[in-house]
Parts: C-alpha cells; sequence; structure tokens
C-alpha cells in the first residue's frame, strides 16, 4: 500500500497537482506571516475580519476561565453546557426560524443532517457545484442521488416531475463557494410546494455577509417556509469555528436524536460557544462592516479591467477570476506572491476541467488600498504573463 501512495503522490506532483500547505504564523487577517514571509493575503473566509477580533480574543479567555477547554462527554450525555445551549437559541433567533443545532464543523453537519433526513427511497437533489461535503453526505445518505446543472430550475423540475421518492429533498449552496453567485432559492423553495419536497441550504458563504444584519442568504430573498432547514458554517464570517442547522422544531428535535455526527461527537469546547455568541452580536450590529465590505466588492468589480481573464457574476465577497488553464492559474498566482500578494489558485477537481482560476476572498479587514494594490498588480501581470 505504502508504494502505490508514493506513486499517486508522484503522479500528483507530475500533474502540477501536487497541494502544499504554507506555515501561518500570525493570526489569520489581511496582513499575514506565511512561510515566514509577510503578505497582503486575499484568501481567508474570515469575511468581516472577525478571527482576530479583540472582543472574541477576551470573550474566549473569559469562558475557557468559567467553562474550561473541553466539552469532556458527547451533547446527549453531559457535553451539552449552557453555552452551547445559549448559542443555539440566539442563532435561532437571529436567522428567525424555531430552534437551531450545533455541529463541530460544517462538514459534520452536511453529513449528519443528510444521512439523518432521508436514506433509501428518498432522492436528493443537488447542484452540481455543490461543495464537497454536500456529495459526500449524499452518498452517506444512501438516498438517491440526483446531481442537476449549475443554478438550472428547469433541470431540476424535470428531476423532481418524475420522482417517485417517499421523501424528496433540495440541497444546494446558497452562495457557491468557488464561484461566489447565489441560487436561486425562491424558485427552489417554489419547486418544493409544488412537488412536494424539501429544501436544505448550505449558506457557508453567505452568513455574516448578505440579509438585512448579516442573517444570510434566506433574509436576502425574504424567505420563509415550514419547508426550509438551513446550515451556516462558524468558521467563516463568523470568524470561530463550527456550525449550526436551524429548521422548524421537530427537524432539529429529530436530528438531536439521529444525526449520528452530532450523537457520536464530542461538541465543541464551551468557550468556543461563549465566543461565537459574541461574535453572532458583532455580525448582528455588523452593518458598517457589510457597508464597508459590499464597497470594495462593487470597486473591485467596477476597476478590475481584465482582457485575458474574466470576473464571473458575483455580488459577495468570493470573486473568482477565471484564467482556465492550470498551469497558467498557478503561474499568474505565483506572480501575485512574488509582488507580497496571496491569492489562491483553485484547480480541478475542486472547480470544473479548465476553470482554474483565481480565488479572490475580499474581508472587511481589508482597506480600499489593499484592494487596489491587488487591482494593480492583476493589471501588471496581465501585461507580463
Ligand atoms: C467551508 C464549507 C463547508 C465546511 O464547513 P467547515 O466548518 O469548514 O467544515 C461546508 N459547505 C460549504 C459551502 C463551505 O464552503
Amino acid at each position: 500500500m505504502l508504494a502505490s501512495l508514493q506513486l499517486a503522490l508522484d503522479q500528483r506532483k507530475a500533474d502540477g497537482l501536487l497541494r502544499q500547505r504554507r506555515l501561518l504564523d500570525s493570526p489569520q487577517a489581511e496582513h499575514i506571516i506565511a512561510n515566514s514571509k509577510p503578505y497582503l493575503s486575499f484568501c481567508s473566509n474570515d469575511y468581516l475580519g472577525l478571527a482576530n477580533h479583540p472582543d472574541l480574543i477576551a470573550a474566549m479567555q473569559k469562558a475557557a476561565g468559567d467553562s474550561g477547554v473541553g466539552s469532556g462527554a458527547s451533547g446527549l450525555v453531559t457535553g451539552h453546557h449552557r453555552y452551547h445551549d445559549d448559542l443555539e437559541q440566539q442563532l435561532a433567533a437571529f436567522v428567525k426560524l424555531p430552534a437551531a443545532l450545533l455541529f463541530s464543523t460544517g462538514y459534520m453537519a452536511n453529513i449528519g443532517v443528510l444521512g439523518a433526513l432521508v436514506g433509501r427511497g428518498d432522492a436528493i437533489f443537488a447542484d452540481k457545484l455543490n461543495h464537497a461535503c454536500l456529495n459526500d453526505g449524499g452518498y452517506y445518505s444512501l438516498a438517491e442521488f440526483n446531481r442537476f446543472t449549475h443554478n438550472d430550475v428547469t433541470a431540476l423540475e424535470t428531476l423532481l416531475k418524475v420522482s417517485t421518492a417517499k421523501h424528496k429533498l433540495i440541497a444546494v449552496d446558497a452562495v457557491f463557494s468557488m464561484d461566489g453567485d447565489l441560487a436561486p432559492l425562491p424558485e427552489y423553495l417554489a419547486l418544493c410546494e409544488k412537488y412536494d419536497a424539501y429544501l436544505y441550504i448550505d449558506d457557508a458563504h453567505g452568513f455574516g455577509v448578505l440579509g438585512e444584519h448579516g442573517e444570510g442568504s434566506l433574509n436576502h430573498f425574504k424567505l420563509k417556509s415550514p419547508r426550509i432547514i438551513m446550515m451556516a458554517t462558524l468558521g467563516k464570517a463568523a470568524g470561530v469555528a463550527g456550525a449550526f442547522v436551524a429548521g422548524e422544531k421537530v427537524v432539529i428535535d429529530y436530528l438531536i436524536q439521529t444525526a449520528k455526527s452530532y450523537v457520536y461527537s464530542t461538541p465543541a469546547p464551551p468557550a468556543l460557544s461563549a465566543t461565537l455568541s459574541a461574535s453572532v452580536k458583532l455580525i448582528a450590529q455588523g452593518d458598517e462592516l457589510r457597508t464597508h465590505l459590499h464597497g470594495l466588492i462593487a470597486y473591485f468589480k467596477a476597476n478590475l479591467h481584465c482582457k485575458k481573464w474574466q470576473l464571473m457574476p458575483s455580488i459577495t465577497a468570493v470573486q473568482p477570476l477565471i484564467v482556465g488553464g492550470n498551469v497558467e492559474a498557478v503561474k499568474l498566482s505565483e506572480y501575485l506572491q512574488a509582488g507580497g500578494i496571496l491569492v489562491p489558485a483553485i484547480r480541478p477537481p475542486t472547480v470544473p476541467k479548465g476553470t482554474a482560476r483565481l480565488r479572490i476572498s475580499i474581508s472587511a479587514a481589508h482597506s480600499l488600498d489593499d484592494v487596489k494594490a491587488l487591482i494593480n498588480a492583476i493589471h501588471q501581470a496581465e501585461q507580463v504573463l
């Protein structure tokens, strides 16, 4: 086995697909120290700049002092601390859904929820560009797994029309992680009503960024229905770690009994929940941060004039610049890095073949000068590459 692992690694390297981790020696922020060098970074999902916020650092220190550092037992034994419970209630109220349940990560939430809510005889309808963990959750659930062309409402309806599944669940990213565009959620909800289906949305990149006060994609579209179940991660705009699922009380009660990645796993430390409670408050009061962030996004889109490479129709903090070839995307990323700017090149299989790209993520922690520096560097790169 070891020899075949080595062979597979060598092959990846030969194909230019071997991925290497950068070593971070600073907090996650817009200016970081990576591999011992300072960079201006457009890499993180810390869209509001909360990962290193002094109020949250203080909240974590205080909570560690009064709740310790570990949960010590699964949630159904003695691991469900008041800090977890308070956060669940706070999150449900914030997204205006009846109840919420915490998971240790978004990956575990998607696997746990899909595995619990649907199974043999049921069907999942999934966008082809969904995040990997929605695919894994789908396979794990044993439900029939139907994938439809990205954001194609007609293709989805064609599948729903002929489905004889007992329970039907449409499962989609609300904001696509590598494209930054939104799913047509109002149209999907209408299909749910027409075909007696349910809508599971993964709002990893909408929570904190979209909505009147950062509530996320549901609020952005003003959607409300007992057919909706939402998941959002807490390690992105919320700046900490973890995830939550929110929906009807019966859904959450059922997940507490049956979602294996909840039942058979130790909850994240209560101190993290206390930190997240402070973070959700900052998100709710973060209109200025969001105004600044959306101003930077609009400036970037209006002032980047590239002929070789194309931006996508994204209004979110995820701004992909499509380069095409793998080698070309890596070259552009390396050129920017040599000038002190880090932007990751994303290649297949994370994105479809022929659409290798820079995934530029803009944060409220960036200044207008930071964004101007990025625009200038990309314009220079276009002249020399
Ligand atoms: C990051 C991400 C996840 C996974 O969340 P983690 O908390 O990082 O495990 C799930 N779905 C989408 C769309 C994501 O971008």
